[in-house]
C-alpha cells in the first residue's frame, strides 16, 4: 500500500539546518515530497536544490536575487516559482497543500513566517529558536489555538522531548518531571585565558568545537547566549520554570540533554553531534528512519565529562536567566540586543568580550512591558535593537 508522501516547505533552506533537512529528505524520496524552499541571498545553492527537489515556490530576500534565480532555473528547465519577501515567506509557510514547515531561518527575521506555520496549524519543526524566545507568549497561544504539532529541533529540547513521556501532559511536575539538565559544550573559549577573549576573532569564535553550524549560531555558542535562549526555549516548551532548568557543561557533546524525575531517574538521549538526527526524528515522528549518521562509538570517546557553567566567563547565560525571570518583553530585548551585538562582532565593530555589555545595557534602559500581541513584539524587539546599536556604536572595536 503506498502512502501519501508528507509535503514539506523548508524556511532557510540554505543554510545549515536546511541542507542538513533535505540531506535527510534526499534519503527518502517516497516519504517526502518538497513544496517550497527558501533562501535569503545563497541563489546558486538554491537553484541546485530546486533542480533536485523541483518545489512549486522558491522565496529568495530581493528582486535581484530573483532575476538571478529566475535565469538559472530557466536554463535548467526548473519549473519552480520564484517569489520575493516576507509575505512570499508566510505564503509558502501556509500553503493549504502542506503538511510540515520546517523553520531555519536564522534570528528574529524567521518570526513571522514561523508564526504563520502554526496559525495555519502545519506541522512545525522548529529550529529558528530565536522566534519562540523573542514571542515565547503569542507564539505559544497560536500552538494552542491551532492545535499544533511542535516539534524542537534543537538538539537539546530535540533529546528532552525524547526523554519526557511520549503522551506528557504540558505541566511538568504532573509527569514526576523534577529537573531538566540542559547540556552545553562550552564552546572554543571554554578554557581559553580570559586576558585572550579580548582579541578573539569573529573566525576564531566561529570554529565550534563539535557542530559545524550558521555564524550566528556559532558567535552565540561562544558566548554561551546561545544556552541562555535554549533555557528560555525549553521554559516555552515544556512550560518549566527557570528554577527547574539547569545547564551543565559537557564538552564532548555526545548526550544532548537530560530529564530528571522525582524519584531519581535521569534519562538521557545520546548520539554523535549531528543535526541530522532530531531532524530525522522530527521529520518521521513518531516512526524513526535512517539518517545517514555515523552510528555512536562510545569505547573510542572512552569518557564523558561534566562541569557547572562559569558565569563570570559567560555573562550572557546569566542575562538570558534574568531576563527569562522578568518575563514580558525583557526576552524579546535580549535577543534583539544579542542579534546586533554578534553582527557587530562579526563585522569586526565590536569586541567580543563587550557582547554582554550591549545586551545589559538594552535590557537595562528599555521599560519592561507585558507581551500579548504581535506588535508588542515587534516594538520591544525595535527598543531592543535602537538601546544595542546606539551603545554598541560607542564602544571601540576589537583592538
Ligand atoms: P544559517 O545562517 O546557516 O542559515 C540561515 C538561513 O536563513 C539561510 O537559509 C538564510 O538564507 C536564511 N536567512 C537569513 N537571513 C534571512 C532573512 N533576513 N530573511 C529570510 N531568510 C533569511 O543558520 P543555521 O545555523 O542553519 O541556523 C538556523 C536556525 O536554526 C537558527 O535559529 C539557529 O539558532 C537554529 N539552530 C541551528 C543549529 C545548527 O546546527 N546550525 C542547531 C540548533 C538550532
Ligand atoms: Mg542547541
Amino acid at each position: 500500500m503506498s502512502v501519501a508522501r508528507q509535503r514539506l516547505v523548508v524556511l532557510g533552506a540554505t543554510g545549515s539546518i536546511g541542507v542538513n533537512t533535505l540531506d535527510v529528505v534526499a534519503r527518502h524520496p517516497e516519504r517526502f515530497e518538497v513544496l517550497a524552499l527558501s533562501a535569503q541571498r545563497k541563489v546558486d545553492l538554491l537553484a541546485e536544490q530546486c533542480h533536485q527537489f523541483f518545489p512549486r515556490f522558491a522565496v529568495v530576500g530581493s528582486d535581484a536575487a530573483a532575476d538571478r534565480l529566475k535565469g538559472i532555473l530557466r536554463q535548467t528547465n526548473t519549473p519552480t516559482t520564484v517569489l520575493v519577501g516576507v509575505e512570499a515567506l508566510e505564503t509558502i509557510a501556509s500553503l493549504s497543500e502542506a503538511d510540515t514547515v520546517m523553520a531555519a531561518i536564522v534570528g528574529a527575521a524567521g518570526l513571522r513566517p514561523t508564526l504563520a506555520a502554526a496559525r495555519a496549524g502545519k506541522k512545525l519543526l522548529l529550529a529558528n529558536k530565536e522566534a519562540l524566545v523573542m514571542a515565547g507568549p503569542v507564539f505559544m497561544e497560536e500552538v494552542r489555538l491551532n492545535n499544533v504539532m511542535l516539534l524542537p529541533i534543537d538538539s537539546e529540547h530535540n533529546a528532552i522531548y525524547q526523554s519526557l513521556p511520549r503522551e506528557h501532559s504540558s505541566n511538568l511536575l504532573d509527569n514526576g518531571v523534577r529537573r531538566i539538565l540542559l547540556t552545553a559544550s562550552g564552546g572554543p573559549f571554554r578554557e581559553m585565558p580570559w586576558e585572550d577573549l579580548e582579541a578573539v576573532t569573529p573566525d576564531q569564535a566561529c570554529a565550534h568545537p563539535n557542530w559545524v553550524m550558521g555564524r550566528k549560531i556559532s558567535v552565540d555558542s561562544a558566548t554561551m547566549m546561545n544556552k541562555g535562549l535554549e533555557v528560555i526555549e525549553a521554559h516555552w516548551l515544556f512550560n518549566a520554570p527557570g528554577e527547574r532548568i539547569e545547564v551543565v557543561i559537557h564538552p564532548q557533546s555526545i548526550i544532548h540533554s537530560m530529564v530528571e524525575y522525582a524519584d531519581g531517574s535521569v534519562i538521557a538521549q545520546l548520539g554523535n553531534p549531528d543535526m541530522r538526527t532530531p531532524i530525522a526524528y522530527a521529520l518521521a515522528y513518531p516512526e524513526r528512519i535512517e539518517a545517514g549518521v555515523e552510528p555512536l562509538d562510545l569505547c573510542r570517546i572512552g569518557k564523558l565529562d561534566f562541569e557547572r557553567p562559569d558565569l563570570n566567563r559567560f555573562p550572557c547565560l546569566r542575562l538570558a536567566f534574568h531576563a527569562l525571570a522578568r518575563g514580558g518583553n525583557a526576552p524579546a530585548v535580549l535577543n534583539a540586543a544579542n542579534e546586533v551585538a554578534v553582527e557587530s562582532f562579526l563585522e569586526g565593530r565590536l569586541s567580543f568580550t563587550r557582547i554582554p555589555a550591549v545586551i545589559e545595557h538594552a535590557l537595562s534602559c528599555v521599560d519592561w512591558r507585558d507581551i500579548a500581541t504581535l506588535n508588542d513584539v515587534l516594538e520591544a524587539d525595535a527598543a531592543g535593537r535602537d538601546a544595542a546599536r546606539h551603545l554598541a556604536a560607542s564602544l571601540p572595536p576589537r583592538q
